[in-house]
């Protein structure tokens, strides 16, 4: 009985931790913890529901396939179920799963091919045209994503035969280096990087704008026929190499095999090469080979029976720490960095990983000369998991107390984990900036890289970013690696810059929070850095998408007098401080929308952005001058203010036309 109380209490438990996480990993693209505990997390659930049935809920994760679509795209309801695969975490569970198959047909053959770590979508051919493509979603409906699967140059958009109809799985992926440059570019933006290149695909593949999804550099491997009129397949291989025919880019690599030893043989080996791919994989698939045998061996509602997923492990090392290298950021957060002796991990050499921050160290207790356990976060960037043997040194690592960079002493606010240096001075934050100044979202100064900013800071020719404008070719040409050539370069890629938007220079100028989308919103909503400088910290607060937070930050830089100083010497080497609308479409010149409600189409930032990029202004409140009332669900009193002043009310729906 208290065996069935506490199955009971944990099932709830893992029910809510589960919903939680597969809600951050599916809708937020933002996953919390590793997708090994997911699925130990999963399977511990699985093995109490399978012990009580009764304690199983018709909305329990281990029926669930998926996430659900969230409104954002047309829903495609798939003709076949897109399903998930079972997992096996252990070759005894392999050879289960192959004495099942054995039980009905004794002579099957298996095909093993990698598990790309993607997401999955279907792709809908009409007589050899292109006619959808859609996520997996919940496996019986998914979204339409036809524009933004367009953009991935490796999906056809003709075949080379025009079948009445094909319908075929494959699972879209960021290759790692793409993955790797737009996480620096997020970090060096002050935004919140991708997780891992999973995360970073299906945040990409469900941008409302294929331009950005064309930006990140997707591809595809194409693993499955779903459905096919024209042309008789008999086996999965079989069906694969006709897929290359067509034109499609399979999976890379698909190997028959007659044994289950066989299969083993072929996930080890594509196992051991893991680290060498250029893409994520997390496990490999094994399944029955011949199509008829596996209409007969049928699924579950989940998943199908004649197909296992085998999950390899995050691969861990254990190596010996060095030293521990303490950086200090843009913002003067002191980072602890651990130097390692270097040890080959997922196919790279690690000799550097990250130790998180302060607290991290305390609770393992963390030693220089301990032997640590390290892996690869999402398999990218290397961690210290933890201590396994402390070495002679027993005394813990504890931060500094003054800033390695200035001396100055730091501090740690109540509440962060993070230890800052707050020496406005200080040359390794002044450095940052710079670099950070001069980046190609920033100013984007062609030339002016990591190198070239160290060298000029070094030589004592630039200190901050207005000391950019003042350089003179002579001070240049004369420096190491310089010469006349580069020099005069450099300063016309400096003066080019002087032209640049306003909101360019206000995200240039790393104000706390405040990123490239929100640099935009203000140089939209003030017109000029002038205005932007005499705004309250109210007048900020109105701006749809701002929070207290974000709008202090603004204010508080502004307020500081060398902030000023460095502004009034930007102005005087006649940067521009405008900013310059660039509309091409000009639909919403002179008219003002007011958003209020809940939006389920877009959020409000996007409908903002959108309004602007046609020549429009948002307002947050209701006037006789307002336009527009664009209303989501549950409207309050600005609906109520539009229709007594007989202002326009549109709905969400009335919106997607106008600007279609
Ligand atoms: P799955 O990823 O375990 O397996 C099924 C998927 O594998 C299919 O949808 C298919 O698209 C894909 N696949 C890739 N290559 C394939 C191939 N060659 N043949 C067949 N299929 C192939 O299951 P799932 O339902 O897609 O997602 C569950 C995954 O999401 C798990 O890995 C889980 O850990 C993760 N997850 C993680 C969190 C978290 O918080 N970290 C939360 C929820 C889910």
């Amino acid at each position: 009985m208290a065996e069935f109380e506490n199955s009971k209490k944990r099932a709830e438990e893992l029910r809510d931790l589960l919903n939680y996480h597969s809600h951050k990993y599916y809708v937020e693209d933002s996953p919390e913890i590793e997708d090994f505990e997911y699925d130990r997390m999963l399977r511990e659930l699985e093995i109490i529901e399978e012990k009580f049935p009764e304690l199983s809920t018709p909305d329990s994760p281990t029926r669930r396939v998926g996430g659900k679509a969230d409104g954002q795209f047309e829903p495609v309801v798939h003709t076949v179920p897109m399903e998930s695969l079972q997992d096996a975490f252990s070759y005894d569970e392999l050879h289960d799963f192959d004495e099942r198959v054995k039980a009905v047909y004794p002579n099957a053959v298996y095909v093993v091919e990698p598990k790309i770590d993607g997401l999955s979508v279907s792709l809908e051919y009409e007589n050899g045209v292109f006619s959808r493509g859609s996520t997996r979603g919940d496996g019986v409906t998914g979204e339409d994503v036809s524009a933004n699967l367009c953009t991935i140059g490796s999906i056809p958009l003709k075949l080379k035969k025009a079948l009445p109809l094909i319908e075929v799985r494959g699972e879209v992926y960021m290759p790692r280096n793409t993955f790797t440059q737009i996480v620096e570019k997020q970090e060096l933006n002050g935004e919140t990087p991708f997780k891992n290149p999973r995360n970073a695909a299906a945040g990409s593949l469900r941008q409302k704008n294929p331009k950005i999804t064309a930006e990140r550099k997707l591809d595809i491997f194409v693993f499955n026929v779903q459905q096919i009129e024209g042309e008789t397949l008999l086996t999965h291989k079989d069906s694969l190499d006709y897929l290359k025919t067509l034109g499609f880019k399979t999976v890379p690599q698909y190997v028959r095999c007659n044994t289950i030893e066989e299969a083993i043989a072929e996930i080890e080996n594509i196992g051991n090469n893991r680290g060498n791919l250029p893409f994520d994989i997390d496990g490999a698939v094994i399944k029955v080979d011949e199509f008829s045998q596996r209409i007969a061996i049928g699924s579950t509602s989940k998943f199908p029976k004649w197909a296992i997923a085998f999950k390899y492990p995050p691969e861990e090392k254990e190596t010996k720490l060095v030293d521990i290298e303490i950086n200090v950021g843009r913002t003067g957060v002191l980072t602890p960095t651990a130097v390692l002796e270097p040890v080959l991990l997922a196919g790279t050499t690690v000799s550097r990983a990250t130790l998180h921050n302060e607290d991290f160290i305390k609770e393992k207790g963390i030693c220089i000369g301990d032997t640590v356990i390290v892996r690869k976060a999402g398999d990218i960037i290397p961690e210290v998991l933890s201590v396994s043997r402390h070495g002679d040194n027993l005394v813990p690592y504890s931060m500094p107390t003054v800033c390695p960079s200035c001396g100055s002493p730091v501090f740690r606010e109540e509440g962060e984990a993070a230890i800052r240096c707050l020496n406005t001075d200080c040359p390794a934050q002044l450095l940052r900036n710079l670099i950070h100044f001069c980046s190609r979202d920033a100013m984007d100064i062609e030339g002016l890289g990591v190198s070239v900013c160290e060298l000029l800071v070094n030589n004592s020719l630039i200190r901050t970013p207005a000391d950019i404008y003042t350089l003179k070719a002579e001070d240049i040409e004369s420096l190491e690696r310089m010469g006349t050539l580069s020099a005069n370069n450099l300063i016309n890629a400096i003066n080019k810059s002087k032209e640049n938007d306003v909101s360019k220079l206000i995200f240039a100028l790393g104000i706390r929070h405040i990123g490239q989308k929100a640099a935009k919103l203000l140089a939209a909503r003030f017109g000029t850095l002038p205005e932007l400088m005499k705004a309250s910290e109210e007048d900020i607060l109105t701006i749809d998408g701002f929070g207290g937070i974000m709008a202090k930050s603004v204010a508080d830089y502004f307020e500081t007098a060398e902030n000023r100083e460095l502004i009034d010497r930007l102005m005087a080497s006649g940067l521009n401080m405008k900013y310059l609308q660039q509309v091409e479409d000009a639909r919403f010149a002179g008219k003002t929308f007011v958003l209020t409600g809940t939006l389920s189409m877009f959020n409000r930032n996007e409908a903002s952005a959108i309004i602007e990029s046609f020549g429009g202004k948002t307002a947050s409140s209701v006037s006789k001058k307002t336009t527009y009332v664009l209303a989501g669900e549950a409207a309050g009193s600005k609906l109520k203010k539009a229709n007594d002043l007989g202002v326009t009310v549109i709905t969400e729906e009335e919106f997607k036309n106008m600007i279609s």
